[in-house]
């Protein structure tokens, strides 16, 4: 298989910085396309595979799925894009495509997994994927989605991961015009929660431990702030909440927060893999058919869906652009949660 030589950032091992390196890419098969990459976010998952943090990181590790750019070729049998269009590329870059879930535009829930953005097992050269802190990337059209005409680029990156994460949920528990929604955390998860909840219409309330981010919650949308470390702001949400989107991603106490879901009320879990400390208890559960569920992403369709949404609603995400140069000092501020609210590489300072 033909490929060309893609300059990228990427980890070596999993105690190296991130560093320029060289990888590679296919040329365009008939159904791919290859695009310019302007800008890519910067996602919790880019930090914990570069240092190996969950296992399986293959090295070297080029992270970044929040791609955005321009489309530079196409393949022969290509039918939804043209040179030069505006396109974006999120956590997939494959899947089967003939399981159940594919065949329902649940290619994040494949069968037999799907690949990866990076750390995938690309299909084609039979070696690990490689994500969008590079040049380029070349991604099959079913995977590559179109960017409304009036986003911001840069700002935009971030619905890839953090946006499509929180609208699924959102769609799939029927958010709409007086639902009762909360959301769990202010970061990259939560503040494209608060925004695209409110859109839908919801009645949106942040739970925080800090009250100083009142304000900032309400700049973004949200109707109301909980000091979830408040007994009696706790008491007082009790039974309110139609659903709640947890996007802690750290091992927390999920149970402190279930009577505040109403009767058939569900939490969700988008921002922790892992099992829960303290266990849950299943009596405020069973007294109020009240549901804790975990959701992925989002299926292709969604997430185009959740663009062409935004579209309407000019709603992107809160950034700040760094060079490639400076990610290994984003990652340790993304650490200590100083990022307000996403970091987005300019990927014109890879050519510097
Ligand atoms: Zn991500
Ligand atoms: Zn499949």
């Amino acid at each position: 298989m033909e490929t060309t030589n893609v300059k990228a950032y990427g980890a070596q091992s999993k105690e190296a910085s991130l560093e320029q390196l060289n990888i590679v890419r296919r040329e365009v098969t008939a159904k791919d396309i290859e695009i310019e990459i302007l800008y890519c976010g910067v996602c919790h998952s880019d930090l914990h595979t570069a240092r190996n943090d969950w296992g399986g990181t293959v090295y070297p590790a080029v992270p970044g799925h929040e791609i955005v750019g321009k489309i530079t070729k196409v393949g022969s049998e290509v039918t939804k894009f043209k040179v030069g269009d505006t396109a974006a590329v999120g956590c997939m870059v494959d899947s089967c495509r003939t399981c159940e879930s594919c065949q329902h535009d649940l290619e994040q829930y494949c069968m037999t997994g799907f690949t990866g953005t990076y750390n995938g097992r690309d299909k084609h050269l039979g070696k690990q994927t490689f994500g969008g802190y590079a040049e380029k990337v070349v991604v099959d059209e079913h995977f590559v989605l179109k960017v409304p005409e009036n986003l911001d680029l840069a700002a935009t990156a971030p619905l890839l991961c953090a946006g499509i994460t929180t609208w699924s949920p959102l769609r799939h528990w029927k958010v709409t015009k007086g639902s009762n929604v909360a959301v769990i955390g202010l970061g990259g998860l939560g503040h494209m929660a608060i925004k695209l909840a409110k859109a839908l219409g919801a009645n949106v309330t942040l739970f925080s431990r800090s009250p100083e981010k009142k304000q900032d919650a309400f700049d973004l949308g949200a109707d109301e702030i909980v000091i979830s470390t408040d007994k009696s702001q706790m008491s007082g949400a009790r039974g309110k909440f139609d659903l709640i989107i947890d996007t802690v991603p750290y091992i927390h106490d999920v149970n402190h927060y279930i009577p505040t879901l109403g009767i058939n009320g569900t939490i969700v879990l988008v921002g922790y893999l892992g099992p829960l400390d303290p266990m849950l208890n299943t009596v405020p559960m069973i007294m109020g058919r009240k549901s804790v569920a975990g959701s992925l992403i989002g299926g292709i369709a969604e997430t185009q869906e959740m663009l062409d949404f935004c579209g309407e609603h000019n709603i992107t995400s809160e950034i700040e652009i760094i060079k490639m140069q400076d990610i290994n000092e984003a990652y340790e501020r993304m650490l200590k949660s100083d990022v307000h609210y996403r970091f987005v590489i300019d990927m014109a300072s890879l050519k510097e």
